[in-house]
């Protein structure tokens, strides 16, 4: 069975490297959306809270309910607003106001430049009365950067903005406000952090996406992914395999099918640019829907241990390599 091991001891470690940024541990909130960027919800849930973690940051209610037991709080990115003791919700647009569950907790999203979620930032005033004229009850104020990955000055442009937002919202006299905008890429710029929160997602799983390192900032991949053989043979020079006979055997060889394929997550690709896993076997022609040919006889291979490094074989990001894998590969904590 192809299986995902986590390693404990590098997310705690890269926890505490942002603990360093943020100068508290009360001040993460870990995102543990799309099960937990592939790395296993209730298992990230766990281990935050057993580093002290006490907020997190999901998809949705269903999310939240599997983490429920670990938190403080919990925020909620895209739902339906309902009441709910321990859970806040996104206000995303002027029209989530008016639909919302009265009494329920909510945080509101400002549009402060990415222009994907959020209200604009001529309607603040205006959702800050439907706020208080639906009975919600505001906790926290947000923006997301745009670019806090891209070298330049468009993150301090909306970090700016976001001080107008901050100032307007405490003018209309709601104090118990929590601020936040800083994701992986911010915090990890950030010389002064002075938000109430950060919401550190990538970082935390041990990847810094930014172009070339910043600070001198050691994350390391919190998970690692293997296959299991299923089966093996001896090919001929110049036999054909897998689908399409893709690949041609340039010599006499041993080859074993592992089971990892697209139908666990892991991308099909290019098979004329074969991943070349961490031990050096190229994948032998092309990836079946949950099989992959590679030339050894391992029981267990490591197919990936660092999902950035893996990605740019594929020219993506390591946010794509490890969402992608399947909820049902089993996880274990190592
Ligand atoms: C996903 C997400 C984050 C985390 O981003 P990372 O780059 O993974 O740290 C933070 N804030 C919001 C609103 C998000 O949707």
């Amino acid at each position: 069975m192809a299986f995902i091991t986590i390693n404990r001891q590098n997310f705690h470690h890269n926890l505490n490297q942002i603990a360093l940024k943020t100068g508290s541990v009360d001040k993460i909130a870990i995102v543990l959306k799309d099960n937990a960027y592939g790395h296993g919800l209730k298992i990230m849930a766990g281990l935050s809270n057993e580093f002290g973690i006490k907020h997190a940051i999901v998809k949705n209610l269903k999310e939240a309910e599997v983490v429920r037991e670990f938190f403080e709080t919990i925020l909620i990115l895209s739902d339906e607003i309902v009441k709910d003791d321990l859970c806040s919700f996104t206000i995303n647009a002027l029209s989530d106001i008016v639909k919302a569950e009265k009494g329920a907790k909510v945080e509101l999203k400002v549009d402060t430049g990415m222009h994907r979620n959020g209200i604009a930032l001529d309607e603040l005033e205006e959702a800050l009365i439907l706020i208080e004229r639906q009975g919600l009850n505001l906790v926290g104020v947000m923006t997301h950067f745009r670019s806090a990955d891209v070298m330049g000055s468009e993150l301090f442009w909306q970090q700016k903005q976001f001080e107008t937002v901050k100032n307007k919202v405490r003018q209309n006299g709601f104090i118990n406000v929590r601020f936040h905008s800083h994701n992986s890429a911010a915090i990890l710029r950030s010389r002064n952090f002075d938000e109430e929160l950060v919401r550190v997602g990538i970082a935390a799983y041990g990847y810094n996406e930014l172009p070339y390192p910043f600070d001198d900032f050691s994350l390391k991949a919190v998970m690692m992914l293997h296959a299991s053989k299923v089966s093996t043979r001896e090919v001929k020079k110049s036999q054909r395999l897998g689908y399409a006979g893709d690949f041609t055997a340039l010599k006499n060889m041993t080859v074993s099918a592992y089971d990892l394929g697209y139908g666990d997550g892991w991308t099909r690709a290019d098979s004329s640019k074969p991943y070349v896993t961490v031990e050096g076997l190229p994948i032998l022609g092309r990836v079946s829907m949950d099989f992959i040919l590679l030339e050894s006889q391992k029981d267990e291979v490591i197919i990936m241990n660092n999902a950035k490094e893996a990605a740019k074989q594929f020219g993506t990001i390591s946010y794509e390599m490890t969402t992608s894998l399947s909820s049902e590969i089993p996880r274990t904590v190592i």
